[in-house]
């Protein structure tokens, strides 16, 4: 897949506000916040969308979102709630080719989505 500009976060080469790393996951605060808590939950591996996700990265997806609720637990917003987003290519408004996990939290969110 094509690089991303979260390829460049991931190696320290542009600035973010990080709240999480392991060997395989990055976290930080998204740029553009959409809720008073707004992180994205990456994997360190270049896996451009949901679709690219295949049985050995099934584990690593795991711990994508057991990471967002130790950080929402973390953040304080577990037990009030939030909400986990993966966009999907251009009907799911995905604007960057790095799989991502939103964690959005802090207020109350709309159902259905728009
Ligand atoms: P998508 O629309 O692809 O699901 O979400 C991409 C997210 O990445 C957006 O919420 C956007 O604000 C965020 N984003 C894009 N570029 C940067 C950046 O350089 N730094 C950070 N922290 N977030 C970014």
């Amino acid at each position: 897949m094509a690089e991303t500009i979260f390829s460049k976060i991931i190696r320290r080469e542009i600035p973010a506000d990080i709240v999480y790393e392991d060997e395989s996951v990055l976290a930080f605060r998204d740029i553009a916040p959409r809720a008073p808590v707004h992180i994205l939950v990456i994997p360190k591996a270049e896996i451009a969308t949901t679709n690219d996700v295949s049985p050995e990265h099934e584990t690593l997806v795991g711990h994508l979102v057991h990471v967002a609720s130790l950080i929402a637990a973390r953040e304080g917003i577990a037990e009030e709630g939030y909400r986990l987003v993966f966009n999907c290519n251009a009907n799911g408004g995905q604007a960057v080719n790095h799989l991502h996990l939103h964690l959005l939290g802090g207020r109350k969110m709309s159902w259905p989505p728009g």
